[in-house]
């Protein structure tokens, strides 16, 4: 067992929000993190990543390289009680603040080599296709529409969606428009119609030519198909322990405006598996991080009053869709735009710099910066 003495804060969940808060808490605190994997990757690069995997080289990042005063244990965490969190390796690791940073349930690989290499398939397959499935019309369905079909015009791309509309997280407008966008380029874009993901297979896509039933009777020809359906939150492994109670319907983790869970003096929760009244979106989750951090380090120094910790508060969120590498629609807080416009609110590089930047990480492996 890992024990503690004092100021030991173990982060569960090594993913947007719990890497950043393990990055700028190392030098304050005794800190230990807990994540399956032995690097941190950027999702939102993860789409273009499936067609151009270099990319991927400055964004799947091993943690050991920012990282460099805490502690990582690979491995999931299966329990938890008041201070001690169990891991899938039979490991204790014990804390005296815990925060929660799970966010959605995801399979990866351990390593990074086999991290970049499921990319490298995805480019294969899409390559050998002539005609590609995409199952789910969210931001991430329609992003991968957009990029496929920008990069190989002549290939026959399919996006079937159970909604109304697509992007039921944006306004109907920019719905509409990303539906003109895609139909623009002869995207076929089948609403109201769903595919029974267990019968199309959960993985990211299958060689050779498949014929698919929508809901509605239609059938669909694909080479490859890609489910790009909404992630449930990763708070599975918290039923049953004493945080269980604070899971809501949707199994987020309810937290006060401190984010700590319940009132809970010493766990906290960041990233999505919050049930903050916003947009889950990856720059809100660095911000609850940052939160956390300026909250645990007041903790670590004293008992800290109370009224001295900092309150997160809930914004409406800035969703920015790209539609292949120039353009793209936006939801502002006050406004939807389409066009090139928005494709410079979102850089070319999809702010892999500034996450960079964030993460204190300069250069990359191979040399560039
Ligand atoms: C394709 C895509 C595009 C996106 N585009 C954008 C965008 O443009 N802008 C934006 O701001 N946001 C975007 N998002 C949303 C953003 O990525 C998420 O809001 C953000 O990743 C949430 O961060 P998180 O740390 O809470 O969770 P995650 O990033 O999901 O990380 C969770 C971490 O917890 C770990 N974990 C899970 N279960 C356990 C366990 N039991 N024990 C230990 N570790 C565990 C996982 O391995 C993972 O490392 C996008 C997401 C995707 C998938």
């Amino acid at each position: 067992m890992l024990r503690c003495d004092g100021d030991r804060v173990v982060i569960v969940g090594g993913g947007i929000a719990g890497a950043l808060l393990a990055k700028t808490l190392q030098n304050h605190a005794d800190v230990v993190l807990i994540d399956p994997k032995e690097y941190f990757e950027i999702p939102w690069v993860n789409v273009r990543a499936k067609l151009d995997p270099t990319v991927v080289e400055r964004t799947v990042i091993p943690h050991a390289d920012y990282l460099t005063d805490a502690k990582v244990v690979t491995a999931k965490a299966v329990g938890v009680d008041d201070s001690v969190v169990l891991t899938s390796i039979g490991r204790t690791v014990g804390y005296d603040f815990l925060v929660i940073a799970t966010g959605r349930t995801c399979t990866r690989p351990q390593s990074r080599p086999e991290r970049l290499e499921m990319f490298h398939r995805d480019k294969d397959r899409i390559a050998a296709a002539s005609s590609v499935l995409i199952i789910g019309g969210g931001p991430i369905g329609v992003e991968l529409a957009a990029e496929i079909i920008m990069d190989s015009p002549d290939k026959r791309v399919t996006l079937v969606h159970g909604g109304p509309r697509l992007l039921m997280v944006m306004s109907p407008r920019a719905s509409a428009k990303a539906l003109e966008w895609l139909r623009s380029k002869n995207v076929t874009v089948l609403l109201d119609q769903t595919i029974d993901v267990d019968l199309a297979g959960t993985g990211d896509g299958h060689d050779g030519q498949r014929d698919f039933t929508t809901s509605a009777g239609e059938t669909v020809s694909a080479d490859c198909h890609f489910v790009c359906t909404g992630r449930p939150v990763a708070s599975g492994w918290l039923r049953g322990t004493f945080l269980g109670e604070y899971i809501d319907a949707e199994g987020r983790l309810v937290v006060d405006e401190h984010l700590r869970v319940g009132r809970l003096k010493n766990v906290f929760a960041i990233g999505d598996i919050t049930d903050v009244p916003e947009a889950k979106q990856g720059y809100l989750a660095q911000r609850h991080a940052m939160v956390v951090s300026r909250n645990l380090r007041l903790l670590l120094r004293s008992a800290g009053p109370e009224h001295k910790l900092h309150r997160y508060k809930a914004s409406k969120a800035a969703i920015t869709v790209t539609l292949g590498r120039r353009d793209a629609v936006s939801e502002l807080p006050f406004m939807s735009l389409v066009g090139h416009i928005p494709g410079v609110v979102k850089p070319r590089d999809l702010y892999v710099s500034r996450t960079r930047r964030m993460m204190g990480i300069k250069g990359s492996r191979n040399g560039e910066s």
